[in-house]
């Protein structure tokens, strides 16, 4: 891994909330008085009737569980509304980007205020009460915000499923639940196709039927209401009034369930309670992003994951940010549309995932350097770990050296960002997440538990409860506790494997389960990965372990090239020579398969669970599939599998 260390810029420490004394004063307070430093920074958003209490959790095996700020009131929609009309009402909250260049439209406070009252009344005059699940299945329309932030207004607890799932796993979504109203829209579109939302919703609806279905008019197209079910979203609207007092919530009344994205097995409902929660999101959305008043801020999620919800809605909302939200594609019209979308807004702060950022990379410079970008200050990175490679790519050519990348370690069941640099704190290296956010107390166990100290690498776990974290899995507490608490007693366990270097800074290595064991050698799949797509006529890889009679495990790398490459037996060896040179030869891939797709999910991670029983050349049973972006895929790998009987 690269050990470059690139400083924190002068100006950047300077305008920052906080420097690196402050960060190490901050965090010390935050672990070794943990009730003093959130009963001080709980105070950030605003409560109805204040907590007394503050932390009350428990890691034991026997009895998990998570409350904070357990007595305190408050209304998540008010925090992210209502609180700002007075000092920032004509100030945009939502900037929206359509899918069409020439679409865009700009949303204030006081607007948002008015669409997120008609939206719960909405919603209370279709019977929706306190306490009732709804699930939210809409494109990235500015609907989507009104629509959790309603939920929030009247107590309702959402559940979004992102617009590209199939009917199936929708279904299972709002079984999962019991959910019986779902909010979506005629058609989705995305990079100039049509979705077609209402008509999943149906077929989902016949095997998980619901009682409303409100549908907003996105395109127009063609299709089916049914009587006494499905109502449209803007006649409903023209009939309520705009006012709708925020119902008092108490902090740890749920606000969200939200399904994982499955890239390990079937989703689980991570539940997410109201107060922990927004302080949490809203702290970190300020701190790690720098947010100042005034900042154009863009983060390239759906809100259909985790990251939409606490980084486009709850935490930029809560502090009075300007969020844009995009409808559309990284590569519609064309893999330039990122950049020009940052020009057209003035985006001072951009943060997107690296499978985007090495899809971009691979479309060349000319589409970057046409453009200016001279509004950007800071570039985030979120879903897996980023290669140096891509890393440096992002640094240099978009952020043309100037601004920092924070690389921000989390997960759905985290609720906000745990590991990652502090951008006016954090001497940044690239691949590594870097530090622990305030009040995170990560550290590294042996396959045992036990724990291992100084520089060293193993499974990751965090020893003591943060204010985001999720509370249980929505109507299975027991299989709450059995996921993330019976691995090691006593402590949570994240399913990542990392590393901690000299100088205490984190290196998420990938899952535990994607650590191979070569000729007894434990190597990150992550870094022989890193290796290959370091070369020039790489553009993505994926790494897993397969059977090998004498090696123990051996190294199976499917490659996807850069545009125009050829995949030849020579270039293969050329792959290898290269993974020998950068790491050594205990790392040479076995088995190249050149792949011009890899399995992904929905989010845009690589399905490795599937990777790997393609390598083992027993594909009969691949599991859970619905949560794969395209299907087709697996076929073609299949196809052309190296591995064979
Ligand atoms: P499932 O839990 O259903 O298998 P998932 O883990 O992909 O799905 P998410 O909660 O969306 O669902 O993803 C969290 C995971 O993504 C982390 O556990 C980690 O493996 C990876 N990840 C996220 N951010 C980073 C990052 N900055 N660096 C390295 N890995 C990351
Ligand atoms: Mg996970």
């Amino acid at each position: 891994m690269s050990e470059t260390i690139f400083p924190v810029p002068a100006e950047v420490a300077e305008r920052a909330h906080v420097d690196n004394a402050k960060y190490l004063e901050m965090y010390k307070q935050s672990v070794e008085n943990p009730d003093g430093f959130w009963g001080e920074h709980g105070k950030r958003i605003d409560w109805i009737k204040p907590f007394s209490k503050v932390k009350n959790t428990s890691y034991d095996y026997h009895n998990v569980s998570i409350k904070w700020f357990e007595d305190g009131t408050l209304n998540v929609s008010a925090n992210c509304v209502d609180r700002h009309l007075a000092t920032r009402g004509d100030q945009p909250a939502i900037i929206w980007e359509g899918d069409d260049p020439s679409e865009s439209k700009v949303i204030t406070y006081k607007e948002l205020h008015r669409e997120v009252n008609i939206f719960a009344n909405v919603l209370k005059a279709k019977g929706v009460k306190k306490g009732d699940r709804v699930t939210i299945y809409l494109p990235m329309i500015p609907e989507a915000a009104y629509a959790m932030l309603a939920c929030a207004r009247i107590g309702a607890v959402h559940s979004i499923v992102f617009g590209g799932f199939s009917p199936d796993s929708l279904a299972q979504r709002i079984e999962g639940c019991t959910s019986k109203c779902v909010i979506t829209a005629d058609e989705g579109l995305r990079g100039g196709r049509k979705v077609p939302l209402k008509a999943n919703v149906d077929k989902a609806a016949d095997k998980a039927p619901v009682d409303a279905v409100i549908v907003v008019k996105r395109t127009g197209g063609d299709i089916k209401m049914t009587e006494g079910r499905d109502v449209w979203y803007h006649e409903e609207a023209a009939k309520v009034s705009d006012q709708c007092a925020p119902e008092e919530m108490s902090a740890e009344d749920p606000l969200f369930i939200l399904y994982t994205s499955g890239s390990t097995g079937q989703p689980k409902g991570v539940l997410h309670t109201s107060g922990g929660y927004l302080v949490y999101a809203s702290m970190t959305h300020q701190y790690v992003f720098d947010y100042h008043d005034g900042d154009i801020y863009w983060c390239t999620a759906d809100v259909g994951w985790v990251t939409g919800h606490s980084y486009i809605v709850y935490g930029p909302l809560a502090n009075g940010a300007t969020t844009l939200m995009f409808e559309g594609v990284p590569t519609y019209p064309d893999a330039s549309r990122f950049w020009q979308v940052i020009d057209k807004h003035n985006v001072n702060i951009f943060y997107t995932a690296p499978t985007a950022i090495r899809a971009l990379m691979g479309a060349g410079n000319e589409l970057v350097e046409k453009t200016s970008r001279k509004s950007l200050r800071l570039l985030g990175s979120v879903g897996e770990p980023i290669n140096p490679e891509a890393w440096t790519w992002y640094y240099n050519v978009v952020g043309e050296k100037r601004c920092p990348i924070v690389d921000t370690w989390w997960q759905t069941e985290t609720g906000g960002i745990l590991i990652t640099p502090l951008p006016g704190a954090t001497d940044l290296k690239p691949g590594s997440a870097t530090r622990p956010f305030f009040g995170v107390q990560p550290a590294i166990v042996d396959a045992e538990g036990n724990f291992l100290e100084g520089a060293t690498e193993g499974n990751l776990v965090i020893t003591d409860s943060w204010p985001g974290q999720m509370r249980t899995v929505y109507g299975d507490h027991d299989r709450f506790v059995q996921t993330y608490f019976a691995t090691y007693k006593g402590l949570y366990f994240t399913g990542d494997g990392c590393r901690r270097d000299e100088d205490g800074y984190y290196w998420i290595t990938g899952r535990v389960d994607d650590v191979i064991n070569v000729s007894g050698h434990r190597m990150g799949t992550a870094e022989v990965e890193s290796a290959l797509v370091s070369h020039p006529k790489v553009s993505e890889a994926a790494v897993v372990g397969y059977p090998h009679d004498i090696k123990g495990q051996g190294i199976y790398a499917y490659v996807t090239l850069m545009e125009g490459e050829e995949p030849t037996d020579a270039l293969k060896k050329e792959l290898v020579n290269h993974v020998r040179s950068e790491i050594g030869p205990i790392a040479s891939p076995d088995l190249i398969q050149f792949s011009p797709g890899l399995p992904k999910t929905r989010s845009g991670k690589i399905m490795r669970r599937i990777l790997r029983k393609i390598a083992e050349d027993s594909f009969d049973n691949l599991g859970d599939t619905s949560t794969l972006a395209d299907p087709a895929v697996v076929d073609d790998l299949i196809d052309n599998r190296q591995n064979r009987h």
